[in-house]
């Protein structure tokens, strides 16, 4: 007998079963050997080979995110002008500096490419001010978390949706939380790898590349705005501070990460493998 058009065949109103844990260990030991040869092949070379050995490893979809930042802009030079095959992607949280667009702009221009955007859930951010108020993540720490969660965790999660490799600008020395990620490392609950290539550089080695290069750069910089996020939630800092004091100022250090880094537990996701000079 025929069915209905609001039918549906049986197997597609079943949810997945759930995947067992055997598959789980399986699945993190096979990401974590990958960040380890990852790791093994490209620690001892320079960017440019490294992203361009990573694009040849690797089959599957491989994204950049970028906020616009010193390091994103060094990398999305390394990327553009070898015109890598790389997925370059931002997330448009709605509360970046004016500087931030203007700067998006500039770039896509420069390099004749295109930048996709990501954004919240609309519903998600109306529920959240409508309860907390527009400026609420100054309220507590719990409110500035799910700000972010809406804002950047949640369209992160879609920007890195069945991508293999999660190229990103972090430095080791930005911040102390910071100083054990690898240049290859597992992310189990991404189900992907994440690749630093700028690991080992220093601040003052990205800036003076990116002078060489006259790569475009957020004027913000230079008026003491070292890390950039969100407009409200970042300020100048002076000279001698953390990198990362800029960011989230009224909170302690320790816990000054947005989630994009870190795991469901609010630490930052553990390196599985080291650089060989790192070892
Ligand atoms: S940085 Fe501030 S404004 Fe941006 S998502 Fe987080 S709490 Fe919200």
């Amino acid at each position: 007998m025929v069915g209905t058009m609001t039918e549906l065949p049986i197997d597609r109103r079943r949810p997945a079963p759930p995947r067992r844990p055997a598959e789980d260990a399986a699945r993190e030991t096979a990401l974590a050997g990958r960040a380890t040869n990852l790791a093994a092949a490209f620690g001892a070379t320079g960017v440019a080979q490294r992203l361009a050995g990573l694009c040849q490893t690797v089959q599957g979809r491989i994204v950049f995110t970028t906020s616009f930042g010193l390091e994103d802009q060094v990398l999305t030079h390394f990327i553009a002008t070898a015109r890598l095959p790389v997925e370059i992607v931002t997330l448009d949280t709605g509360r970046l500096f004016p500087e931030v667009y203007a700067l998006w702009e500039e770039t896509e221009r420069r390099y004749g490419i295109v930048i996709r955007p990501f954004y919240p859930r609309h519903e998600a951010i109306e529920l959240f001010v409508r309860q907390n108020g527009i400026n609420g993540f100054y309220g507590s720490r719990d409110a500035r978390k799910s700000c972010c969660d809406i804002r950047k965790v949640e369209p992160l999660g879609r920007a890195l949706a069945g991508a293999d490799i999660w190229i990103t600008g972090l430095r080791a020395d930005q911040s102390s939380a910071r100083g054990g990620v690898a240049l290859a490392e597992a992310d189990p609950q991404r189900g992907l790898v994440k690749f630093n290539p700028l690991l080992d550089w220093t601040r003052d080695a990205a800036l003076a590349f990116a002078k060489a290069e006259e790569i475009p750069l957020n004027p913000l910089h230079d008026k003491g705005f070292v890390s950039i996020g969100c407009q409200p939630c970042t300020r100048a800092i002076a000279p001698g501070e953390p990198e990362r004091a800029g960011r989230w100022w009224w909170e302690d250090d320790a816990a000054k990460e947005c989630g994009l880094h870190v795991g469901a537990d609010g630490r930052l996701v553990p390196s599985k493998a080291l650089a060989p000079a790192e070892a």
